[in-house]
């Protein structure tokens, strides 16, 4: 298929690379030119803009940071709706806010393009591996088109529900993470500070109920001290201010998410912002004053 991409930061580089793999014909486009120029020597066509990425491509996807970037390189002048062709679906897969998605939606729908919003989760690795979760919103004929694509990014594609969903399942996602790597963060804390070696009770508690993805990948990263995002801190704590306003709006309270994001705010503050989300153990270290990291 011809496939527009706009965005291509971490996720988006190797979910790029997936699909040119997978036999498609790549349109690519950042407001970064180095990082059209690196996927050009992969194999895509360097596009000029958003809009002459849309309009080389059947179908359009965006991997940006938040949703005013994705209302911008979208909705925006020169945007990818101004190039999309007649019968063309885009597909958000960044993680927004879901009424930012269905603003978006509801634009494309009445420019007579269809729209998705497919956020995803798995992280860098995943997306190298093309095995990321995919959590779609939208209508099943436009899902049902965009599947094989997904096929070549993702393990799984789910369709939630109506144009949001993708964002709503998102946004659970992100609270189960970052309450569990808080949660991870004080039990390796505690551990190291009782003199035990935090690999060994990595080791010792990750085939029991404790046991989950986040803790393997996120451990390794918090006893090595290798805090290179992956997942940056500013983008979850952007995921988990979004979970707030619509927990507000839903009249939901969500005590750990608030303190998580509270956490969050602070390393941003801290200079952190880029670091992965894993760093969130080294507000909990230096309240210990003791760093969870393997003995020298
Ligand atoms: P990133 O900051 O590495 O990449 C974003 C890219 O978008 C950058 O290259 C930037 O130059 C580009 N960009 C910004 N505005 C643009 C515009 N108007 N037009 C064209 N390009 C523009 O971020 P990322 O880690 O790749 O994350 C992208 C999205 O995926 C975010 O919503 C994030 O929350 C989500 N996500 C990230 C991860 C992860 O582990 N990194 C995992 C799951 C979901």
């Amino acid at each position: 298929m011809k496939v527009g991409f706009v965005g291509l930061g971490i996720m988006g580089k190797p979910m790029c690379r997936n699909l040119i793999k997978a036999g498609h014909h790549l349109s690519v486009y950042d407001i970064v030119p180095e990082a059209v120029e690196e996927m050009a020597r992969a194999g895509a066509t360097a596009a000029a803009g958003a809009q002459a990425a849309a309009a080389a491509s059947e179908i359009t996807i965006t991997m940006l940071p938040d949703g005013p970037d994705v209302e911008a390189a979208v909705l925006g002048p020169g945007g990818v709706l101004a190039g999309a062709t007649p019968g063309a679906v885009i597909v958000d897969m960044s993680s927004i806010s879901p009424l930012a998605a269905q603003k978006v939606g509801a634009a494309c729908q009445k420019a007579g393009v269809q729209f998705l919003d497919a956020p995803v989760s798995g992280g860098e690795p995943k997306a190298v591996d093309g095995t990321l979760a995919i959590m779609v919103g939208g209508e099943k004929s436009a899902f049902d088109r965009v599947l094989p694509l997904f096929q070549s990014m993702g393990s799984s594609a789910i369709l939630t529900g109506a144009v949001g969903a993708g964002n709503v399942t998102k946004l659970a996602n992100q609270i189960m993470v970052a309450c569990n790597i808080a949660a991870m963060g004080e039990a390796l804390v505690l551990a190291t500070k009782a003199g035990l070696d935090p690999e060994v009770v990595f080791n010792a508690v990750k085939g029991g109920l404790a046991g989950s993805a986040v803790l393997n990948a996120k451990a390794p990263m918090v006893i090595s001290g290798n805090f290179k995002p992956g997942f940056r801190i500013r983008l979850h704590q952007k995921d988990l201010r979004n979970a707030l306003l619509a927990a507000e709006s839903l009249k939901v309270a969500l005590p750990f998410t608030s303190l998580v994001q509270q956490m969050l705010v602070s390393l941003m503050n801290h200079g952190h912002g880029d670091l992965d989300h894993s760093a969130i153990v080294t507000l909990i270290e230096d309240m210990a004053q003791t760093a969870a990291r393997k003995p020298a």
